[in-house]
């Protein structure tokens, strides 16, 4: 069976062919500006590679444009649309309505587009992507995939805000969390590397990386995560500002006479950050770089991001009263050693040391100190996987 995974941005896709038989990537790619001059189109099936430029007005072309890639008889991966048995899309927000992946059909559909108020930048977009496919293949199905769904276990103590009640009841403003793919996969592999069952495992999973989130791991199930209503909440990751005090908006528009909202998201969404303190880049790689030669705001910025993903994790150890061990995965978490040290230090209190003849480039598994009674582990996430997984399970059941 060969599933199709689609992330569909507002002026971009990505997508994966997915076979199911040994859960191997058959055929990856991007449409990137898609209603903007100049729409660029990368496809490769091994070392098959498509990539040109040619404006695409809409998602619509641009499955158009991914079907002809997949079929294409020279660098394709497969001889007709029809042996794609199912599409699963990844959608930002199934708000309290989708605790877990569910079939597209008119009424799911229904219940998606009242969800747009709580992503109003991603929805329509993700809306889009199905919309699209189910033009371009009516006879495919499409399963959604939720990126809130895996942190719907948490209580109401960490997902309220302590704003008037009447907030959640009326327009269900409260914490929702993110990235949930990711901490899926992430915590459904952890146990077996700890050598427990999942009921007896607390563990922090450390997404790091352009966006990065957190989350608490309790019994295998998710009881606390860093991310809120959206994505802006939480830790400093590479130009979203994360957690801050809410006068801090109030201050600065009237400053700086903003008198648009969406502007002032917009400085905290896309301009803060690594990127906004460091001045420098919201790419980890630069900013560690100029950390490296000793540019001064630089290292600030390292510390002050290590510093506060420190501080959740410490948090969340005392959520779940005890921490078997801390888990970094994402572009950042698998990759950058340096990154890593600046947030595993001083956290010797809670049994977790590095070792830093284990924390290298390319390390993976165990990265901490033998006596360490909280392992620190690196772990390489697969944000697709589980989309494809749960479109396959839901498929089947027809
Ligand atoms: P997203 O999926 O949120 O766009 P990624 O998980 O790809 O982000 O992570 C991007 C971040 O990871 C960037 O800050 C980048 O510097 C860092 N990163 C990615 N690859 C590497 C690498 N090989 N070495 C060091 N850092 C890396």
């Amino acid at each position: 069976m060969k599933i199709l995974v689609i992330n569909a941005g507002s002026s971009s896709l990505k997508y994966q062919l997915i076979d199911m038989e040994g859960e191997t990537v058959e055929a990856k790619g991007q449409v990137e500006r898609i209603g903007i001059e100049g729409t660029h189109f990368k496809q490769k099936v091994a070392d098959k590679v498509i990539d040109y430029e040619r404006n695409m007005k809409d998602h619509v072309e641009a499955i158009e444009a991914v079907m002809a890639a997949l079929t294409d008889a020279e660098k394709g991966a497969i001889k007709s649309m029809d042996e794609i048995s199912a599409v699963g899309h990844r959608v930002l927000h199934g708000g309290e309505t989708f605790k877990e992946s569910v079939l597209v059909t008119e009424e799911t559909m229904k219940g998606m587009k009242e969800l747009v108020p709580l992503g109003p930048l991603h929805m329509p977009a993700n809306l889009m992507g199905i919309e699209s496919c189910q033009k371009v293949m009516p006879n495919t199905p499409n399963v959604a995939v939720f990126d809130t769904a895996f942190h719907q276990t948490m209580p109401p103590k960490a997902f309220l805000y302590a704003i008037p009640y009447d907030y959640y009841k009326r327009l269900k403003i409260r914490r929702y969390g993110f990235h949930g793919t990711s901490h899926r996969y992430v915590a459904s592999i952890v146990p077996d590397m700890l050598g427990k069952k999942p009921e007896d495992c607390k563990f922090v999973i450390c997404h790091l990386g352009n966006g990065s989130s957190l989350s608490a791991i309790k019994g295998g199930k998710c009881v606390d995560t860093s991310m809120g209503l959206t994505p802006l909440e939480g830790v400093i990751m590479g130009s979203r500002s994360g957690d801050l005090d809410p006068a801090v908006l109030e201050c600065i528009m009237e400053n700086d006479h903003i008198t648009d909202i969406h502007e002032m998201l917009n400085i905290l969404n896309k301009k803060s950050g690594l990127a906004g303190l460091s001045g420098l880049s919201s790419d980890m790689r630069d900013v560690r770089g100029a950390s490296e030669k000793g540019d001064p705001m630089a290292i600030t910025t390292m510390e002050a991001w290590g510093y506060r993903i420190r501080k959740y994790i410490g948090a969340y150890a005392a959520a779940m009263g005890g921490l078997d061990a801390i888990v970094l995965t994402a572009g950042i978490g698998e990759n950058d050693a340096v990154a890593r040290s600046y947030v595993i230090q001083d956290l010797e209190f809670l049994g977790a040391k590095l070792d830093p003849k284990k924390n290298v480039t390319g390390a993976s598994g165990v990265i901490s100190t033998d006596d360490s009674t909280c392992k620190v582990i690196v772990v390489a996430t697969n944000e697709e996987l589980p989309i494809a997984r749960d479109t396959k399970a839901i498929v089947e059941a027809l």
